[in-house]
């Protein structure tokens, strides 16, 4: 299935929401530590319902912002969600697009910002190709993904999506940001504290053997953010 027919399927079923709702929880912090500033050009690659850009547009007071999606209807839910909120100063466009050629001119971005997203890319090393290709010099790539080697709990997500996936590790996003010509600055993760995780006599449950498993996957694993920064 191309990324077109799956992800319009998720947004014409409300999933552009229900993500959003469990993105947030790492992904506010991964936000608040970019460094952006007032009337900067930010990309946010994979927007989904756009709620990125939109906490951007209202904490940061940033000039443009670009949303990126592969789905025409991700992209149509993204931008009525924009309209409906107030986003001040800062103007938010989406676009239906590639990560593989991104529709921007080379050094015309500030910062990108992807949310489990990027390992979707028909060819990643493209993909950073491209995000370094559009950064402006000192403009960094906050890349943040759930599936990952490392998070063992994610192994199986590729049995539920038609999408082919990249599982790369820690050390393997690191080795291809470098090769595609961004200095490393940062990788961590970022925990997720936010997601209910019953009491241990309520397991096993629908999706959890047991309560260590859940733990491990939320509050240790949570979120790999690798950061890129164009030299
Ligand atoms: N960032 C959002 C959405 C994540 S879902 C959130 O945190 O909730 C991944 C999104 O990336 C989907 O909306 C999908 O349509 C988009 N996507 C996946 N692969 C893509 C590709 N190769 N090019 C463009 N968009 C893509």
């Amino acid at each position: 299935m191309s990324v077109r027919e799956e992800f319009d399927e998720w947004a014409a079923a409300g999933r552009d929401r229900g993500m959003e709702e469990r993105h947030w929880h790492t992904a506010r912090h991964v936000l608040a530590r970019m460094p952006v500033e007032a009337g900067d050009r930010v990309l946010d690659l994979g927007t989904g319902s756009g709620y990125a850009l939109r906490a951007l547009a209202d904490t940061r007071d940033i000039g443009h912002g670009v949303g990126l999606d592969g789905a025409p209807k991700m992209a149509h839910n993204a931008r009525e969600y924009a309209a409906e909120a107030d986003t001040g100063e800062s103007t938010l466009s989406f676009v239906v697009g590639e990560f593989g050629s991104l529709p921007l001119a080379d050094d015309s971005v500030d910062h990108v910002f992807s949310m489990e997203a990027f390992y979707y890319s028909a060819d990643p090393h493209e993909t950073l190709r491209e995000i370094r290709r559009v950064l402006r010099s000192g403009g960094t790539f906050h890349c943040a993904v759930n599936y990952y080697e490392e998070n063992v709990h994610s192994h199986d997500w590729q049995e539920h999506i038609d999408v082919a996936m990249t599982r790369w590790s820690g050390p393997e996003y690191r080795a291809a940001f470098r090769e595609a010509g961004l200095h490393v600055a940062s990788q961590d993760n970022v925990p997720d504290r936010e997601t209910e995780i019953p009491p241990a006599e309520a397991f096993p449950t629908e999706n959890w053997e047991t309560r260590a498993a859940m733990v491990e996957r939320y509050r240790e694993y949570g979120t790999l953010v690798t950061v890129g920064v164009a030299p």
